[in-house]
Protein backbone atom coordinates (compact mmCIF):
# COMPACT_ATOMS: atom_id res chain seq x y z
CA UNK A 1 0.00 0.00 0.00
CA UNK A 2 1.25 3.52 -0.79
CA UNK A 3 0.26 7.04 0.97
CA UNK A 4 -0.78 9.58 -1.94
CA UNK A 5 -0.50 12.94 -2.36
CA UNK A 6 -2.83 14.61 -4.22
CA UNK A 7 -2.66 17.98 -5.45
CA UNK A 8 -6.28 19.67 -4.66
CA UNK A 9 -5.69 22.29 -7.08
CA UNK A 10 -5.66 19.92 -10.19
CA UNK A 11 -6.85 16.57 -8.43
CA UNK A 12 -3.42 15.14 -10.34
CA UNK A 13 -1.38 12.66 -8.20
CA UNK A 14 1.79 14.21 -6.89
CA UNK A 15 3.63 10.88 -5.20
CA UNK A 16 2.52 7.52 -4.18
CA UNK A 17 4.66 6.96 -1.15
CA UNK A 18 5.38 3.62 -0.23
CA UNK A 19 4.04 2.56 3.44
CA UNK A 20 6.60 1.12 5.67
CA UNK A 21 5.88 -2.50 7.10
CA UNK A 22 5.98 -3.14 10.76
CA UNK A 23 9.10 -4.50 10.83
CA UNK A 24 10.81 -1.51 9.30
CA UNK A 25 9.21 0.97 12.06
CA UNK A 26 10.47 -1.19 14.59
CA UNK A 27 14.19 -1.03 13.55
CA UNK A 28 13.55 2.75 13.03
CA UNK A 29 12.37 3.39 16.74
CA UNK A 30 15.05 0.62 17.86
CA UNK A 31 17.52 2.98 16.02
CA UNK A 32 16.05 6.44 17.12
CA UNK A 33 16.11 4.83 20.24
CA UNK A 34 20.08 4.56 20.27
CA UNK A 35 20.29 7.81 18.91
CA UNK A 36 18.29 9.16 21.37
CA UNK A 37 20.12 8.15 24.50
CA UNK A 38 23.36 9.76 23.49
CA UNK A 39 22.00 12.36 22.03
CA UNK A 40 19.92 13.10 25.92
CA UNK A 41 23.58 13.37 27.17
CA UNK A 42 24.77 16.42 24.90
CA UNK A 43 25.98 19.72 25.66
CA UNK A 44 22.64 21.46 25.23
CA UNK A 45 24.89 24.25 23.57
CA UNK A 46 25.50 21.35 20.94
CA UNK A 47 21.34 21.56 20.87
CA UNK A 48 21.26 25.04 20.54
CA UNK A 49 23.67 25.61 17.77
CA UNK A 50 21.60 22.55 15.72
CA UNK A 51 18.24 24.92 16.53
CA UNK A 52 20.18 28.03 14.97
CA UNK A 53 20.76 25.82 12.03
CA UNK A 54 17.54 24.67 11.58
CA UNK A 55 16.20 28.20 11.72
CA UNK A 56 18.60 29.49 9.15
CA UNK A 57 17.96 26.63 6.44
CA UNK A 58 14.32 27.38 7.03
CA UNK A 59 14.84 31.24 6.00
CA UNK A 60 16.94 30.35 3.06
CA UNK A 61 14.97 27.24 1.76
CA UNK A 62 11.53 29.61 2.52
CA UNK A 63 10.27 29.44 -1.08
CA UNK A 64 10.85 25.79 -1.90
CA UNK A 65 9.27 24.56 1.31
CA UNK A 66 6.35 26.82 0.64
CA UNK A 67 5.95 25.26 -2.81
CA UNK A 68 5.74 21.84 -1.77
CA UNK A 69 3.08 22.87 1.06
CA UNK A 70 1.07 24.94 -1.28
CA UNK A 71 1.36 21.99 -4.02
CA UNK A 72 0.42 19.50 -1.19
CA UNK A 73 -2.68 20.83 0.43
CA UNK A 74 -3.74 24.02 -1.58
CA UNK A 75 -2.86 26.47 0.83
CA UNK A 76 -1.94 30.17 -0.59
CA UNK A 77 1.68 30.29 -1.36
CA UNK A 78 2.30 33.58 0.89
CA UNK A 79 0.36 31.81 4.15
CA UNK A 80 2.93 29.33 3.04
CA UNK A 81 5.94 31.15 3.50
CA UNK A 82 4.49 32.87 6.12
CA UNK A 83 4.02 29.47 7.54
CA UNK A 84 7.87 28.44 6.87
CA UNK A 85 9.09 31.85 8.35
CA UNK A 86 6.76 31.01 11.40
CA UNK A 87 8.87 27.82 12.33
CA UNK A 88 12.37 29.83 11.81
CA UNK A 89 10.76 32.01 14.18
CA UNK A 90 9.94 29.26 16.94
CA UNK A 91 13.64 27.65 16.41
CA UNK A 92 14.71 31.02 17.22
CA UNK A 93 12.33 31.49 20.24
CA UNK A 94 13.39 28.09 21.75
CA UNK A 95 17.34 28.72 20.90
CA UNK A 96 17.32 32.10 22.64
CA UNK A 97 15.22 30.68 26.01
CA UNK A 98 15.75 27.06 26.77
CA UNK A 99 18.63 27.57 28.77
CA UNK A 100 17.01 29.83 31.10
CA UNK A 101 13.63 27.22 30.96
CA UNK A 102 16.16 24.17 31.26
CA UNK A 103 18.29 25.83 34.34
CA UNK A 104 18.21 23.09 37.68
CA UNK A 105 15.48 25.18 40.31
CA UNK A 106 17.13 25.22 43.78
CA UNK A 107 14.32 24.61 46.61
CA UNK A 108 15.34 24.76 50.11
CA UNK A 109 14.68 22.65 52.03
CA UNK A 110 15.84 23.44 55.38
CA UNK A 111 19.46 22.17 55.59
CA UNK A 112 19.30 19.92 52.76
CA UNK A 113 20.56 20.59 49.42
CA UNK A 114 17.56 19.85 46.63
CA UNK A 115 16.84 20.80 43.09
CA UNK A 116 14.55 20.12 40.57
CA UNK A 117 15.70 19.29 37.21
CA UNK A 118 14.22 18.34 33.88
CA UNK A 119 15.70 15.47 32.33
CA UNK A 120 14.58 14.02 28.78
CA UNK A 121 12.03 11.05 28.39
CA UNK A 122 13.06 9.24 25.33
CA UNK A 123 11.37 9.07 21.88
CA UNK A 124 7.86 11.18 21.66
CA UNK A 125 5.37 10.13 18.80
CA UNK A 126 3.63 13.00 17.36
CA UNK A 127 0.95 12.52 15.23
CA UNK A 128 0.34 15.79 13.14
CA UNK A 129 -2.51 17.17 10.68
CA UNK A 130 -2.17 18.32 6.95
CA UNK A 131 -3.47 21.85 8.05
CA UNK A 132 -0.10 23.46 8.74
CA UNK A 133 2.13 20.54 7.86
CA UNK A 134 5.54 22.39 8.85
CA UNK A 135 4.46 24.43 11.79
CA UNK A 136 2.61 21.29 13.60
CA UNK A 137 5.59 19.65 13.44
CA UNK A 138 7.75 21.87 14.29
CA UNK A 139 5.89 23.30 17.08
CA UNK A 140 6.01 19.19 18.69
CA UNK A 141 9.37 18.66 17.57
CA UNK A 142 11.69 21.53 18.49
CA UNK A 143 10.94 21.93 21.81
CA UNK A 144 11.51 18.02 22.02
CA UNK A 145 14.99 17.60 20.60
CA UNK A 146 15.99 20.66 22.80
CA UNK A 147 15.48 18.74 26.17
CA UNK A 148 17.05 16.15 24.80
CA UNK A 149 13.96 13.60 23.49
CA UNK A 150 13.72 12.40 20.24
CA UNK A 151 11.01 12.97 17.72
CA UNK A 152 9.16 10.44 15.65
CA UNK A 153 6.60 12.33 12.89
CA UNK A 154 3.37 10.03 12.10
CA UNK A 155 2.21 12.78 9.60
CA UNK A 156 -0.65 12.77 7.68
CA UNK A 157 -1.34 10.67 4.74
CA UNK A 158 -1.46 13.44 2.15
CA UNK A 159 1.32 15.42 3.05
CA UNK A 160 4.24 12.78 3.14
CA UNK A 161 6.48 15.29 1.02
CA UNK A 162 5.96 17.89 3.76
CA UNK A 163 7.02 15.04 6.33
CA UNK A 164 10.34 14.17 4.15
CA UNK A 165 11.19 17.86 3.50
CA UNK A 166 11.19 18.30 7.08
CA UNK A 167 13.00 15.27 8.07
CA UNK A 168 15.99 16.50 5.74
CA UNK A 169 16.19 19.75 6.99
CA UNK A 170 17.05 18.24 10.39
CA UNK A 171 19.24 15.76 8.93
CA UNK A 172 20.95 18.91 7.54
CA UNK A 173 21.21 21.18 10.18
CA UNK A 174 23.61 19.05 12.08
CA UNK A 175 20.71 16.92 14.11
CA UNK A 176 21.99 13.66 14.68
CA UNK A 177 20.38 11.11 12.24
CA UNK A 178 17.76 9.68 13.33
CA UNK A 179 16.99 11.96 16.07
CA UNK A 180 13.82 13.08 13.93
CA UNK A 181 12.25 10.61 12.13
CA UNK A 182 9.05 10.13 9.59
CA UNK A 183 7.46 6.98 9.34
CA UNK A 184 5.27 6.72 6.37
CA UNK A 185 1.96 5.09 8.03
CA UNK A 186 -1.30 5.37 8.22
CA UNK A 187 -3.36 6.19 11.18
CA UNK A 188 -4.13 2.25 11.21
CA UNK A 189 -0.93 1.64 12.50
CA UNK A 190 -0.84 4.48 15.42
CA UNK A 191 -1.86 1.98 17.87
CA UNK A 192 1.29 -0.70 17.58
CA UNK A 193 3.35 2.54 17.52
CA UNK A 194 1.94 3.46 21.24
CA UNK A 195 2.74 0.24 22.33
CA UNK A 196 6.42 0.05 21.15
CA UNK A 197 8.09 0.00 23.96
CA UNK A 198 10.64 2.56 22.76
CA UNK A 199 8.05 4.92 22.65
CA UNK A 200 7.81 7.34 25.76
CA UNK A 201 5.22 9.24 25.18
CA UNK A 202 2.60 10.74 22.50
CA UNK A 203 1.15 14.22 20.92
CA UNK A 204 -1.64 14.17 18.41
CA UNK A 205 -2.79 17.40 16.21
CA UNK A 206 -6.04 16.65 15.00
CA UNK A 207 -9.59 16.10 15.06
CA UNK A 208 -11.65 14.89 18.46
CA UNK A 209 -12.24 11.45 17.44
CA UNK A 210 -8.57 10.81 16.56
CA UNK A 211 -7.43 12.39 19.78
CA UNK A 212 -9.76 9.84 21.80
CA UNK A 213 -8.26 6.76 19.99
CA UNK A 214 -4.80 7.60 20.64
CA UNK A 215 -5.45 9.00 24.37
CA UNK A 216 -7.15 5.68 24.94
CA UNK A 217 -4.43 3.38 23.54
CA UNK A 218 -1.60 5.19 25.53
CA UNK A 219 -3.67 5.32 28.24
CA UNK A 220 -3.75 1.78 28.54
CA UNK A 221 -0.16 2.06 27.84
CA UNK A 222 0.81 4.57 30.67
CA UNK A 223 2.15 6.79 28.69
CA UNK A 224 1.52 10.49 28.69
CA UNK A 225 -0.41 12.14 26.08
CA UNK A 226 -0.60 15.99 24.63
CA UNK A 227 -4.14 16.31 23.01
CA UNK A 228 -4.62 19.21 20.89
CA UNK A 229 -8.00 18.91 18.55
CA UNK A 230 -10.57 20.96 16.68
CA UNK A 231 -12.28 23.82 18.18
CA UNK A 232 -15.51 25.75 17.81
CA UNK A 233 -14.37 28.99 19.11
CA UNK A 234 -16.71 32.20 19.29
CA UNK A 235 -15.83 35.72 18.23
CA UNK A 236 -18.37 37.81 19.95
CA UNK A 237 -19.13 41.30 18.98
CA UNK A 238 -20.63 43.12 21.42
CA UNK A 239 -22.64 46.61 20.98
CA UNK A 240 -19.92 49.09 21.72
CA UNK A 241 -17.44 47.41 19.52
CA UNK A 242 -15.16 48.76 16.23
CA UNK A 243 -17.40 47.59 14.18
CA UNK A 244 -14.24 47.75 11.31
CA UNK A 245 -11.71 45.99 13.68
CA UNK A 246 -14.69 43.09 14.53
CA UNK A 247 -15.65 42.52 10.64
CA UNK A 248 -11.54 42.32 9.68
CA UNK A 249 -10.33 40.27 12.90
CA UNK A 250 -13.30 37.60 12.00
CA UNK A 251 -12.60 37.35 8.29
CA UNK A 252 -8.76 37.26 8.90
CA UNK A 253 -9.85 34.50 11.75
CA UNK A 254 -11.74 32.45 9.28
CA UNK A 255 -10.36 32.40 5.67
CA UNK A 256 -6.46 31.81 6.92
CA UNK A 257 -5.81 28.68 5.46
CA UNK A 258 -9.03 28.54 3.46
CA UNK A 259 -10.71 28.17 6.83
CA UNK A 260 -8.89 25.19 7.43
CA UNK A 261 -7.81 26.06 10.97
CA UNK A 262 -8.77 24.70 14.48
CA UNK A 263 -8.61 28.17 16.10
CA UNK A 264 -10.48 29.84 12.94
CA UNK A 265 -13.69 32.21 13.43
CA UNK A 266 -16.26 29.25 13.64
CA UNK A 267 -19.01 31.27 15.26
CA UNK A 268 -19.41 34.92 15.24
CA UNK A 269 -21.77 35.85 17.39
CA UNK A 270 -23.63 39.37 17.00
CA UNK A 271 -25.23 41.69 20.08
CA UNK A 272 -28.91 42.49 18.29
CA UNK A 273 -28.51 45.95 18.16
CA UNK A 274 -25.58 46.04 15.61
CA UNK A 275 -26.54 42.62 14.08
CA UNK A 276 -27.35 43.80 10.53
CA UNK A 277 -24.81 46.56 10.14
CA UNK A 278 -22.47 43.83 10.96
CA UNK A 279 -24.01 41.45 8.51
CA UNK A 280 -24.26 43.82 5.70
CA UNK A 281 -20.63 44.69 5.95
CA UNK A 282 -19.19 42.03 6.19
CA UNK A 283 -21.30 40.43 3.06
CA UNK A 284 -19.81 43.48 0.92
CA UNK A 285 -16.20 42.98 2.30
CA UNK A 286 -16.17 38.92 1.56
CA UNK A 287 -17.88 39.64 -1.78
CA UNK A 288 -14.51 40.93 -2.60
CA UNK A 289 -12.40 38.11 -1.44
CA UNK A 290 -10.45 36.01 -4.28
CA UNK A 291 -10.76 32.59 -4.69
CA UNK A 292 -7.99 30.28 -7.16
CA UNK A 293 -4.89 28.90 -7.88
CA UNK A 294 -2.76 29.13 -4.78
CA UNK A 295 0.08 30.15 -6.50
CA UNK A 296 -1.31 33.21 -7.70
CA UNK A 297 -2.03 35.97 -5.46
CA UNK A 298 -5.25 34.73 -3.78
CA UNK A 299 -7.55 35.33 -0.51
CA UNK A 300 -8.40 31.12 -0.52
CA UNK A 301 -7.07 28.42 -2.25
CA UNK A 302 -9.13 24.95 -2.48
CA UNK A 303 -9.52 22.86 0.40
CA UNK A 304 -7.94 20.06 0.65
CA UNK A 305 -9.82 17.29 -1.01
CA UNK A 306 -12.75 16.35 -3.14
CA UNK A 307 -13.96 14.68 0.52
CA UNK A 308 -13.36 17.39 2.85
CA UNK A 309 -15.41 19.83 0.48
CA UNK A 310 -17.91 17.62 0.25
CA UNK A 311 -18.47 17.24 3.99
CA UNK A 312 -18.61 21.18 4.45
CA UNK A 313 -21.17 21.09 1.60
CA UNK A 314 -23.36 18.88 3.82
CA UNK A 315 -23.37 20.83 6.68
CA UNK A 316 -23.70 23.92 5.04
CA UNK A 317 -26.84 22.25 3.31
CA UNK A 318 -28.24 20.50 6.27
CA UNK A 319 -27.88 24.19 8.39
CA UNK A 320 -29.84 25.80 5.58
CA UNK A 321 -32.53 23.33 5.54
CA UNK A 322 -32.73 23.89 9.44
CA UNK A 323 -33.54 27.31 8.84
CA UNK A 324 -29.86 29.57 8.39
CA UNK A 325 -30.37 32.03 5.28
CA UNK A 326 -27.69 31.81 2.76
CA UNK A 327 -25.90 34.79 1.92
CA UNK A 328 -22.94 34.07 -0.24
CA UNK A 329 -20.86 31.16 -1.97
CA UNK A 330 -22.96 27.75 -0.63
CA UNK A 331 -22.47 25.72 -3.52
CA UNK A 332 -19.86 23.38 -5.58
CA UNK A 333 -17.87 25.13 -8.89
CA UNK A 334 -18.07 23.73 -11.97
CA UNK A 335 -14.15 24.05 -12.17
CA UNK A 336 -11.94 20.81 -11.40
CA UNK A 337 -10.08 20.52 -8.23
CA UNK A 338 -11.45 21.09 -4.36
CA UNK A 339 -12.42 24.59 -4.30
CA UNK A 340 -15.29 26.35 -2.21
CA UNK A 341 -16.27 29.47 -2.39
CA UNK A 342 -16.63 31.84 0.71
CA UNK A 343 -19.94 31.19 2.50
CA UNK A 344 -21.55 33.22 4.41
CA UNK A 345 -25.08 31.58 6.62
CA UNK A 346 -27.23 33.95 9.17
CA UNK A 347 -30.18 32.99 11.58
CA UNK A 348 -27.72 30.36 12.79
CA UNK A 349 -28.42 29.17 16.17
CA UNK A 350 -28.23 26.26 18.50
CA UNK A 351 -29.45 22.75 16.91
CA UNK A 352 -28.16 23.41 13.58
CA UNK A 353 -24.98 21.93 12.61
CA UNK A 354 -23.12 24.81 11.81
CA UNK A 355 -23.36 25.65 15.16
CA UNK A 356 -22.96 22.19 17.08
CA UNK A 357 -19.98 21.11 14.75
CA UNK A 358 -16.60 22.45 13.84
CA UNK A 359 -16.91 23.15 10.39
CA UNK A 360 -13.51 22.71 8.51
CA UNK A 361 -13.93 25.27 5.94
CA UNK A 362 -14.52 28.86 4.62
CA UNK A 363 -17.73 29.38 6.08
CA UNK A 364 -19.47 32.36 8.16
CA UNK A 365 -21.68 31.59 10.45
CA UNK A 366 -23.54 34.64 12.13
CA UNK A 367 -25.30 34.07 15.28
CA UNK A 368 -28.28 36.86 16.86
CA UNK A 369 -27.60 37.23 20.47
CA UNK A 370 -30.00 39.05 21.96
CA UNK A 371 -27.54 41.24 24.58
CA UNK A 372 -23.75 40.47 26.05
CA UNK A 373 -25.24 38.13 28.79
CA UNK A 374 -26.98 35.52 25.43
CA UNK A 375 -23.75 36.30 23.94
CA UNK A 376 -21.38 34.78 26.64
CA UNK A 377 -23.92 31.76 26.97
CA UNK A 378 -23.90 30.94 23.29
CA UNK A 379 -20.73 31.37 23.13
CA UNK A 380 -19.80 28.72 25.93
CA UNK A 381 -22.67 26.43 24.46
CA UNK A 382 -19.84 24.09 22.34
CA UNK A 383 -18.69 20.98 23.60
CA UNK A 384 -14.97 22.54 22.82
CA UNK A 385 -13.02 25.15 24.11
CA UNK A 386 -9.89 26.08 22.27
CA UNK A 387 -10.00 29.75 21.19
CA UNK A 388 -12.43 32.75 21.72
CA UNK A 389 -12.52 36.61 21.15
CA UNK A 390 -14.42 39.26 22.44
CA UNK A 391 -15.05 42.62 20.40
CA UNK A 392 -15.56 46.10 22.92
CA UNK A 393 -13.88 49.41 23.50
CA UNK A 394 -14.23 48.99 26.85
CA UNK A 395 -11.02 46.98 27.60
CA UNK A 396 -11.56 46.82 31.27
CA UNK A 397 -14.83 45.00 30.32
CA UNK A 398 -13.06 42.70 27.68
CA UNK A 399 -10.70 41.35 29.92
CA UNK A 400 -12.36 40.45 32.53
CA UNK A 401 -15.05 38.26 30.31
CA UNK A 402 -11.64 36.79 28.76
CA UNK A 403 -10.18 36.42 31.58
CA UNK A 404 -13.41 34.54 34.01
CA UNK A 405 -16.05 33.83 31.86
CA UNK A 406 -14.90 32.11 28.21
CA UNK A 407 -14.70 28.93 28.70
CA UNK A 408 -11.25 28.62 25.93
CA UNK A 409 -7.68 27.91 26.43
CA UNK A 410 -7.42 30.79 24.56
CA UNK A 411 -9.50 34.51 24.75
CA UNK A 412 -8.51 37.46 22.24
CA UNK A 413 -9.95 40.93 23.24
CA UNK A 414 -10.73 43.03 19.99
CA UNK A 415 -8.16 40.35 17.85
CA UNK A 416 -8.09 37.33 16.35
CA UNK A 417 -6.83 34.37 17.64
CA UNK A 418 -3.74 32.98 16.79
CA UNK A 419 -0.97 30.96 17.76
CA UNK A 420 2.37 32.25 18.75
CA UNK A 421 5.75 30.63 20.59
CA UNK A 422 5.43 33.11 23.22
CA UNK A 423 2.28 31.86 24.54
CA UNK A 424 1.25 28.28 25.87
CA UNK A 425 -1.32 27.11 22.93
CA UNK A 426 -4.17 24.24 23.66
CA UNK A 427 -7.38 23.56 24.90
CA UNK A 428 -10.30 22.31 27.42
CA UNK A 429 -13.14 20.02 26.97
CA UNK A 430 -13.31 18.26 23.52
CA UNK A 431 -10.37 20.61 22.17
CA UNK A 432 -8.20 18.35 24.30
CA UNK A 433 -5.75 18.93 27.25
CA UNK A 434 -2.00 19.94 27.95
CA UNK A 435 -0.51 22.83 26.02
CA UNK A 436 2.40 23.36 23.04
CA UNK A 437 4.71 26.42 22.36
CA UNK A 438 6.30 28.95 25.06
CA UNK A 439 8.09 26.87 28.29
CA UNK A 440 4.62 25.06 29.28
CA UNK A 441 5.21 23.42 25.58
CA UNK A 442 8.56 22.45 27.00
CA UNK A 443 8.20 20.74 30.21
CA UNK A 444 5.18 18.65 28.64
CA UNK A 445 7.38 16.01 27.87
CA UNK A 446 10.38 15.92 30.21
CA UNK A 447 11.09 13.97 33.57
CA UNK A 448 10.70 17.28 36.31
CA UNK A 449 13.22 15.25 38.41
CA UNK A 450 13.61 16.22 42.49
CA UNK A 451 16.97 15.79 43.63
CA UNK A 452 17.43 15.62 47.48
CA UNK A 453 21.48 15.78 49.25
CA UNK A 454 21.96 14.97 52.51
CA UNK A 455 24.97 15.41 53.92
CA UNK A 456 26.63 12.19 54.96
P1 LIG B 1 -7.50 13.88 11.62
O1 LIG B 1 -8.26 13.18 10.56
O2 LIG B 1 -7.84 13.61 13.02
O3 LIG B 1 -5.96 13.54 11.33
C1 LIG B 1 -4.91 14.07 12.11
C2 LIG B 1 -3.82 13.03 12.25
O4 LIG B 1 -4.33 11.95 13.04
C3 LIG B 1 -3.37 12.40 10.92
O5 LIG B 1 -2.01 12.09 10.99
C4 LIG B 1 -4.23 11.13 10.85
O6 LIG B 1 -3.64 10.14 10.06
C5 LIG B 1 -4.25 10.72 12.31
N1 LIG B 1 -5.41 9.93 12.72
C6 LIG B 1 -6.68 10.02 12.26
N2 LIG B 1 -7.46 9.14 12.92
C7 LIG B 1 -6.67 8.48 13.80
C8 LIG B 1 -6.89 7.45 14.75
N3 LIG B 1 -8.09 6.91 14.93
N4 LIG B 1 -5.84 7.01 15.47
C9 LIG B 1 -4.61 7.54 15.29
N5 LIG B 1 -4.34 8.51 14.42
C10 LIG B 1 -5.36 9.00 13.68
O7 LIG B 1 -7.59 15.44 11.46
P2 LIG B 1 -7.36 16.31 10.17
O8 LIG B 1 -8.57 16.23 9.32
O9 LIG B 1 -6.06 15.97 9.53
O10 LIG B 1 -7.20 17.76 10.82
C11 LIG B 1 -8.28 18.54 11.13
C12 LIG B 1 -8.60 18.50 12.61
O11 LIG B 1 -7.44 18.83 13.37
C13 LIG B 1 -9.62 19.55 12.95
O12 LIG B 1 -10.54 19.03 13.87
C14 LIG B 1 -8.79 20.65 13.57
O13 LIG B 1 -9.52 21.51 14.41
C15 LIG B 1 -7.75 19.86 14.29
N6 LIG B 1 -6.55 20.68 14.57
C16 LIG B 1 -6.28 21.02 15.86
C17 LIG B 1 -5.19 21.83 16.16
C18 LIG B 1 -4.86 22.24 17.57
O14 LIG B 1 -3.75 22.73 17.79
N7 LIG B 1 -5.73 22.08 18.53
C19 LIG B 1 -4.37 22.28 15.11
C20 LIG B 1 -4.68 21.91 13.81
C21 LIG B 1 -5.77 21.11 13.56
P3 LIG B 1 -4.15 9.87 8.54
O15 LIG B 1 -3.86 11.11 7.77
O16 LIG B 1 -3.32 8.72 8.11
O17 LIG B 1 -5.61 9.58 8.62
Amino acid sequence: MALLSINPTTGKEIKAYPEYSQNLVKKILDSSSITQMKWSTTDLKFRLDCLKRISEILMDKKREYALIISEEMGKPLKQAEGEVGKCAWLCEYYFENSKEYLLDKNIDISGQKSFVTFQPIGLVLGVMPWNFPFWQVFRFAIPNVTVGNGAILKHASNVQGSAFAIEACFNDAGFPKNIFRNITVNSKAVADIIDNSKISAVTITGSTPAGRSVAATAGRALKKTVLELGGSDPYIILDDADINIAISSCINGRILNTGQSCIAAKRIIVTQSIHDNFLKNIEQKLSEKIMGDPMDDVDIGPMVSIQARNEVHDQVLSSINDGAILHLGGFIPKSRGAFYPITLLSNVTPGMVAFDEEIFGPVFTIIRAQDEENAIVLGNLTPFGLGAAIFTKDIEKGEEIAKFRLNAGACFVNDFVKSDPRLPFGGIKDSGYGRELAINGMMEFVNVKTVVVKDS
